[in-house]
């Protein structure tokens, strides 16, 4: 065993670590402060404040109301409420029946939408990308048309697997002129973009803790007042009748520290992470043999660097890296392992055998300098490695 063997994490788009002050925080309220928010006693009011003050500072840091912040367990629970609960409302209220989504939008948005589409008798209109992974206007112009047909919109903030950021304030423009629903999947922008909602035009935009520091399992959803929405999950009168069941206090508090500690930082860290970033990329282009940069370059996340690596899978790479202290994916954490195309990559016209040779690395709070320099020195030798160009030394 190589006691001073590195350890750095470069994937914290899947995941990232639970912030200390976060940890701390929530604390109090599996232990001392347990009651059910809902209780009349005062062990339950404890909760209860500790839930509406974290509900205050997610409201206010998206200059939202707080009768619009609907807790939920996290990304994939926001998208389908997101969109089922917009599509099932607007087709009741106005008989549209379409839903219009990207072709590159997490699993937890296009599965929903063929889910609509395959036992709730909805039509689904799935935009391409271009080769950058973005939207263009004029495709969506055509798909949405009047807008008559349309139960709902949805298109993600910033893409997970090629850091390309969608142009949602165009698009929820385009909605709101035409009374059609806009539902965002923001997982990926939450402490990264301005979401703030008195400035971008979205009816719905769905979150997750643990993609900005807090813990799993918790996320939030934002649904603007007015809105209709028919409640995915029924049960009890909790979160305004809009999601059912007791909130999880600890997680929710948690999460709400988070996202004040990220929306805080966020400028900074971005132009911190945006340096490190652009020599991720300008390193591996120039010194990795057949790499090639997915997602935009101009209109891409700070913290995220995506390529393929012609000729190559990535699990081989993202083994040789783990045995090298460095923690990377391919894409999305969801597929990775399962050794398929991404659909991501192939929307974006990546050809089948390269598809399954994404290489993602995403910065967060915890990289350095040196790690970049690390990874830039050792990834080109994994590469030759690989390719049979070089020995291999272990
Ligand atoms: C991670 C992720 C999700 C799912 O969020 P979970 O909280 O893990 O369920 C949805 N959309 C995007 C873009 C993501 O990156």
């Amino acid at each position: 065993m190589n006691k001073a063997r590195r350890s750095i994490y470069l994937d914290h788009s899947a995941s990232t670590p639970v912030h200390p002050e976060v940890l701390a925080v929530m604390q109090p309220y599996f232990s001392e402060f347990y009651g059910n928010p809902s209780s009349i006693h005062s062990v339950g009011r404890r909760a209860g404040v500790a839930l509406a003050n974290a509900r205050q500072t997610i409201a206010e840091l998206l200059h939202a109301k707080t009768s619009e912040i609907i807790f939920t367990s996290g990304g994939t629970e926001g998208d389908n409420a997101g969109v089922r609960g917009l599509a099932l409302a607007r087709r009741e209220t106005m008989g549209a029946n379409r839903i219009i989504t990207s072709a590159i939008e997490h699993h937890a948005v296009l599965y929903t939408a063929e889910d609509l589409r395959d036992h709730y008798g909805f039509e689904l209109t799935i935009l391409p990308v271009d080769s950058d992974g973005l939207v263009r206007m004029a495709d969506f112009g055509a798909a949405v048309g009047d807008g008559r047909d349309v139960a709902v919109v949805s298109v993600m903030a910033a893409n997970n697997e090629i850091g390309t950021i969608q142009p949602i304030a165009e698009i929820g423009a385009q909605c709101r002129a035409l009374g059609v629903p806009f539902h965002v999947d923001a997982v990926q922008a939450a402490g990264k973009l301005p979401l703030q909602v008195d400035a971008l035009p979205v009816d719905a935009l769905s979150t997750s803790a643990h993609k900005f520091y807090g813990p799993k399992g918790v996320g939030f959803l934002y649904l603007r007042s007015g809105v209709p929405f028919l409640p995915i999950q029924t049960g009890g009168s909790h979160e305004n009748n809009r999601r059912a069941g007791t909130e999880n206090v600890p997680l929710i508090v948690g999460m709400a520290k988070a996202f004040e500690i990220v929306e805080t930082e966020r400028d900074q860290e971005n132009a911190r992470l945006r340096v490190l970033r652009d020599q991720l990329i300008g390193g591996i282009l120039e010194n990795v043999e057949g790499a090639q940069l997915t997602g935009s370059r101009a209109q891409r996340l700070d913290s995220h660097a995506s390529f393929v690596i012609s000729g190559l899978e990535a699990e081989g790479v993202l083994i040789a890296l783990d045995l090298a202290g460095v923690a990377a994916s391919s894409g999305s954490a969801c597929t990775s392992g399962a050794q398929q195309p991404s659909h991501v990559l192939e929307a974006l016209g990546v050809p089948g055998r390269d598809a399954v040779g994404g290489l993602r690395l995403t910065l967060g709070h915890s990289n350095r300098p040196e790690d970049v320099e690390y990874v830039l020195a050792k990834l080109p030798q994994i590469v030759m490695q690989i390719k049979g160009a070089a020995p291999i030394t272990l």
